[in-house]
């Protein structure tokens, strides 16, 4: 059994059909419901709003974190949270990368593991290549678990965090309000 951590971001409504549109605030707590039936002692963030980073012109997106932990291997649970996005209708065909999506679901962590698994269709990085430049992960991962270190170079995130300028990231809603799917299993 390994601790977890995923970052999650939304930053555009599911339209379905005969159906009210969900919106990325709602995604996100939908997902998080899903979340909180695959990983034990399921918690998760505040949920922020955030500037666009790598592609610009695009809507602002919903982040947050969550964590809790997983009894299958790496790939596994790549496989879940790919099937999650895909229930939110995460379409990767027509949308570029780093482009507008219902819902993101990132490993950010693997207990202590390093993963470098190559793969032609879904290769695997964790620690995600990209989390310590985001202040929209290091942020919310850091409200749950404020003592967690970088498991390459050992650094403590809050310093990581603490190299950054500002991306634009600000609280949007407080954890509390997704206590639905902070149920503990
Ligand atoms: P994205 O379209 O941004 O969701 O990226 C998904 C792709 O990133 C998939 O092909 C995954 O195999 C790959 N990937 C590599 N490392 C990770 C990771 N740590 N978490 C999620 N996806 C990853």
């Amino acid at each position: 059994m390994e601790l977890v951590v995923l970052g999650l971001g939304s930053n555009m409504p599911l339209v379905r059909h005969n159906d009210k549109a969900l919106q990325p605030e709602e995604i996100l707590g939908r997902a998080c419901e899903a979340l909180s039936g695959v990983l034990k002692n399921f918690r998760c963030s505040s949920v922020y709003k955030t500037k666009p980073r790598y592609v610009e012109n695009q809507d602002d997106f919903y982040n947050m974190v969550a964590a809790g932990e997983w009894e299958g291997t790496p790939r596994e649970l790549l496989r879940a949270v790919q099937k999650i996005e895909n229930w939110f209708g995460r379409d990767r065909e027509s949308v570029g990368p780093k482009g507008p999506r219902t819902l993101d679901i990132d490993i950010e962590l693997f207990g202590n593991q390093i993963i470098r698994e190559e793969d032609a269709v879904n290769p695997l990085y964790v620690p995600h290549p990209l989390m310590n430049e985001r202040q929209f992960v290091l942020i919310p991962l850091l409200e749950i678990l404020p003592d967690f270190a970088d498991p390459i170079t050992r650094q403590p995130f809050s310093k990581i965090l603490s190299t950054l300028s500002d991306q634009g990231v600000e609280l949007w809603k407080h954890c509390k309000n997704l206590t639905t799917a902070n149920r503990t299993q």
